[in-house]
């Protein structure tokens, strides 16, 4: 079928569009955010329903083929070499329900769209920082979104999921063994073809990003982490420490600095966030500060993620506890001075996010996430990111109670730590139930078939 022009194709009446390797269309199919993982599947379906995936996992069950998903791919990968890549770009249906306060959000469906679906109806989903990420993979990991700490994980808030199974059946459940392990572990159980998810009555926040750049950044983590311990459930954020890259689309005021952000979302009132923010402000003189009341379809200019596809390689770890000492030595080893160039952050955890559900999403018990990201580029020595990062994450001991799977990247060939021993049995037994002939094998990056 190679060297057939066009994207569009019937092919073994799995789908109206199909590609191939050698296919015009391939590569842009298999592309995604993160370029620094190549796929090259050796059929990729362009599902546009459910049941043209129902038919793709047929078909690769029938041939044995391991099976990837790929929405947006921000996260990625499912198999790299061979095997059926289902692309859910095109299911990009969103339905608002403002009675029930639910929206129904398919498989392809980025935040951005639901924030812009559900403002009209004086509702918001509870995303995360970037708008362009996929709203349903986002979910089944977990979700630490804008709102966390007074919210809970974005899976708590599901109400029913739509799968398609490794068994290849169809299946909406609302409650039970499967949708207690979709939520926290669905990647490896099954493609969603679309979830239905509780939304919030917030039109609008204080918040936004004080960006220090004089002094060491440890000075500005300690006063961070002190005032984060007295604010309210009602106000999540997170501090940022990088070095910005000295290129033209960075702010003149910004290139080659050693910036420490501090990103802030409050649903209080305007007057209430300007008090709780003053002792950030009383810090030392910012070099950008944008909080202010603002609406949430705005709300992706709190953290301005990049949104041009790039490679990176990042890890985490959810901690039980964290002092100013220990970050100041994870700030060290991320330092400008070190070879490899990191994104160090750190997010308060606690309040909502400690409330138990239904579902399998660990370590609700974590009081703080530190995570590390470093750019890729094709110079980049891999194995020494990696050895940064044993040390970054070794040194935080007996802290670690383990890693959210939603922020690793690329770094999933070491799947220990993912979930707790009892959550990780359980879903094996899910697994064993639901994806028998192991389709949805994740490599490291979510659980497999129990030994
Ligand atoms: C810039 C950026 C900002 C982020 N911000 C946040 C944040 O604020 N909070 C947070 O919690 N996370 C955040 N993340 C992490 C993000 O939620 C995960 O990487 C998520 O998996 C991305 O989903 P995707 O659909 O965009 O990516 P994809 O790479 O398309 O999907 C990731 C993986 O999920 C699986 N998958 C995708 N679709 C399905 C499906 N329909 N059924 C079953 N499995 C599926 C596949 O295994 C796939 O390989 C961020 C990531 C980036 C890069």
């Amino acid at each position: 079928m190679s060297g057939i022009p066009g994207r569009v194709r019937a092919m073994e009446n799995i789908a109206q569009t199909t590609f191939r390797p050698g296919d015009a269309g391939y590569d842009d199919e298999s592309a995604g955010f993160q370029t620094g993982c190549t796929v090259r599947p050796d059929l990729i379906v362009a599902a546009t329903d459910a049941e043209e995936v129902r038919r793709a996992v047929a078909h690769a069950a029938a041939h044995g083929l391991p099976v990837g998903v790929q929405a947006t791919g921000h996260g990625r990968p499912g198999p790299s070499q061979g095997g059926v890549l289902i692309s859910t770009r095109r299911m990009d249906g969103v339905r608002i329900d403002p009675v029930t306060r639910t929206a129904r959000i398919e498989a392809g469906v980025r935040w951005g769209q639901v924030v812009a679906a559900a403002a009209p109806y004086g509702l918001a989903p509870l995303s995360g920082s970037a708008p362009t990420v996929g709203a349903v993979s986002y979910t089944l990991g977990g979700g630490l979104g804008l709102l966390a700490r007074q919210f809970g994980y974005t899976a708590d808030h599901v109400r029913a999921i739509e799968v398609v199974t490794g068994d290849g059946e169809p299946r909406r459940v609302t409650s039970g063994e499967l949708y207690w392990a979709l939520l926290g572990a669905g990647a490896g159980l099954g493609v969603v073809t679309a979830i239905e998810i509780g939304l919030v009555p917030v039109t609008r926040l204080y918040g936004g990003g004080i960006l220090f750049g004089d002094g060491p950044a440890d000075d500005v983590a300690r006063a961070y982490l002190e005032w984060a311990a007295t604010v309210p459930d009602e106000l999540t954020s997170s501090l940022g420490v990088m070095v910005y890259p000295d290129l033209p689309m960075v702010p003149a005021h910004l290139r080659g600095r050693r910036v420490t952000a501090v990103r802030v979302a409050y649903t209080g009132s305007a007057a209430a966030g300007e008090r709780l923010v003053a002792p950030l402000r009383a810090i030392g003189p910012a070099l950008e500060d944008s909080l202010r009341e603002l609406p949430y379809t705005d709300s992706a200019t709190i953290h301005n993620d990049p949104d041009q596809p790039h490679a990176y390689y990042g890890d985490n770890a959810m901690l039980s506890g964290l002092d100013a000492d220990a970050f100041g030595e994870v700030l060290r080893l991320t330092g400008p001075d070190q070879p490899v160039w990191t994104v160090t952050q750190l997010s308060p955890l606690g309040g909502a996010l400690r409330t138990p559900a239904p579902n399998a999403v660990p370590y609700r018990e974590a009081a703080y996430a530190v995570r590390t990201l470093s750019l890729v580029t094709p110079d980049t020595d891999v194995a020494a990111i990696r050895a940064l990062y044993e040390k970054v994450y070794g040194g935080l001991g007996a802290r670690v109670l383990g890693r959210s799977l939603n922020f690793v990247f690329g770094a999933g060939e070491r799947p220990e730590g993912l979930y707790d021993a009892e959550t990780l049995e359980r879903i094996g037994r899910v697994k064993a139930a639901y994806d028998p002939g192991d389709l949805f094998r994740r490599p490291g990056g979510g659980p497999g078939r129990p030994s």
